[in-house]
């Protein structure tokens, strides 16, 4: 099946909107129930996914209503010739724990991957600057990240350890609120001489990699929280952030906790199907989409993303301080450009081409069913493009990683900028919008609850945050639905 989203462009086909993709469900929607639902969620990324099936296997009746054509939300892999592009989310890591937990219930820990593999080929590291060209051994290449991140980093002269103990309760001590209201740029000038060229570049390009913002919209707390979820050290984050993957990519991870609610007989659902207006009326909670569709149900969930929450009217509207968060959202935005190249040796290359060109950051990430090597590149709001506007300016900018080295037979991206129900990519914060508003954003209004990777309080901005999302306020529900005297099937 073909999903709307996502662009793919070859020399013989040009650009074409649309990729193929498991993670489409048709029929686009499926009504099991003459009674009313329990609970509807809204959104069917990973928060939505593990809240519906949370629910469904213990007995509630539960509609999912969705604007897209798929599952999977900012997290999808498109099949092309065999092969999944990972469109959004895509390193999951065993660190991870509710990822992991995930993982183990589908017993897919065997369907884990290496991005890397530094076996072959060129089998080294580029560093493109306004400075030069070096070229390093992987060992190398990390050695200078390392040194040069630690150095940013040690803010307490104990790398974070002492500002953030416990990674996934944050603001454990208050301290860390302080640099909350600092940005990545405030902590760099502080720094500054402490840096050499080609360190100042990799730590720039590394963190600008992390938040797709810009250095002075970046929170420097948020910055340090990915330090402290990744073990406190360089090799960790890496590991965590962009080194494992399913071989069969995102959407037949996703997919297998759509069947599961599916096969529990408890869930409806409606795909295409794009929320207008949430009301709650006291008894009940109903929802209008675009199209005129009506839905009941006792409570509502809802896990539209911080940065398009706004464009769906509530009533009673949003109290003051989720709707200030929303008109502030966070400042992702990441273009992924996927390449298959047809030099093979390419496979055990990364790059770092910093600050000239539009995009910034590039590893050899797989090998398609062609023989060909995938690489990924990744760009932000820094030196911002449009893939599709320009496929030409996109080409250049992925060439521009590695002169004469990428020979593109294929690109295949999302534009989550332009993505009516995303509007950006994963959450990254500005300064002070956690600490003023975290606790807001995880609120319930009245029936109505919100699960988002994007207010998690661990991995946040992560498939593992929006997991731990969706099973938190899943469990609120099972409590609060469960009929008086009885007991809901547990799982
Ligand atoms: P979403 O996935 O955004 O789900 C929300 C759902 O709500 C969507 O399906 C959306 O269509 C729907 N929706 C929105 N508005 C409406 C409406 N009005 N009506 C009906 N439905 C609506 N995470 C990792 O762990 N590892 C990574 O390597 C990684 N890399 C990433 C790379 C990219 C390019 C991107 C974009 C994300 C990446 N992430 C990564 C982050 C991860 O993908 C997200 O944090 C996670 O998928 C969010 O899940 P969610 O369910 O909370 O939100």
């Amino acid at each position: 099946m073909t999903s709307r989203d996502g662009f793919q462009w070859t020399p013989s086909d040009g650009l074409k909107q649309g990729v193929p993709s498991i993670g489409v469900i048709s029929p686009p929607r499926k009504i099991q129930t003459d009674k009313p639902w329990d609970v509807i969620v809204v959104g069917s990324g990973y928060s939505g996914l593990t809240a519906a099936r949370d629910m469904c296997v213990a007995g509630l009746r539960v509609l999912l209503v969705e604007a897209r054509d798929r599952i999977g939300g900012r997290s999808w892999s498109s099949n092309i010739e065999g092969y999944p592009f990972e469109m959004g989310g895509l390193g999951v890591h065993w660190h991870q724990p509710h990822v992991w937990r995930e993982i183990s219930r589908y017993q897919m820990r065997g369907e884990l991957e290496s991005s890397f593999d530094f076996s072959r080929g060129v089998n080294h590291f580029e560093l493109r600057t306004d400075h030069g060209v070096t070229t390093m051994s992987h060992e190398e290449e990390d050695n200078l990240l390392a040194t040069a991140l630690e150095k940013f980093v040690n803010v307490d002269g104990n790398m974070c350890r002492t500002l953030i103990p416990f990674p996934h309760a944050g603001f454990h001590n208050p301290e860390a609120r302080k640099y909350d209201r600092m940005s990545v740029l405030d902590r760099l000038n502080e720094i500054s001489q402490t840096l050499t060229p080609n360190e100042r570049a990799s730590v720039e390009s590394f963190i600008l990699l992390c938040s797709c913002g810009a250095l002075e919209t970046t929170s420097l707390f948020e910055f340090l929280h990915w330090w402290a979820l990744g073990g406190y050290n360089y090799q960790g984050c890496m590991d965590c952030l962009i080194s494992y993957k399913f071989k069969g990519g995102q959407s037949s991870f996703a997919i297998k906790f759509f069947n599961e609610a599916m096969s529990s007989g408890n869930l409806s659902y409606a795909f295409n199907s794009p929320v207008k207006s949430i009301h709650d009326e006291g008894e009940q909670v109903t929802l209008t989409t675009r199209d005129g569709r009506i839905y009941t149900a006792s409570r509502l969930i809802s896990t539209i993303p911080l940065n398009v929450l706004s464009d769906v009217e509530f009533n009673p509207p949003l109290d003051q301080n989720r709707a200030q968060a929303t008109k502030i959202g966070h400042v992702n935005q990441c273009v992924k450009v996927h390449a298959e190249i047809s030099n093979k040796d390419m496979r055990s290359w990364t790059g770092i081409t910093y600050p000239f060109n539009k995009l910034t950051y590039a590893i050899g990430d797989g090998t398609t069913p062609a023989g060909n090597t995938h690489v990924v590149c990744f760009g932000g709001y820094f030196n911002h493009i449009q893939p599709e506007e320009d496929i030409d300016a996109t080409k250049s900018a992925v060439t521009s990683m590695a002169p004469g080295k990428m020979d593109i037979q294929r690109l295949v991206f999302h534009n989550w900028s332009k993505d009516q129900f995303a509007k950006g990519a994963w959450f990254f914060s500005p300064p002070r919008l956690l600490s003023d508003s975290l606790d807001a954003l995880r609120q319930r209004h009245g029936n109505i609850l919100f699960a988002n990777s994007d207010w998690a309080i661990g991995w946040r901005s992560f498939i593992d945050g929006a997991i731990e999302e969706g099973t938190r306020v899943a469990f609120t529900l099972k409590e609060e639905l469960r009929p008086t005297g009885s007991s809901l099937r547990s799982q």
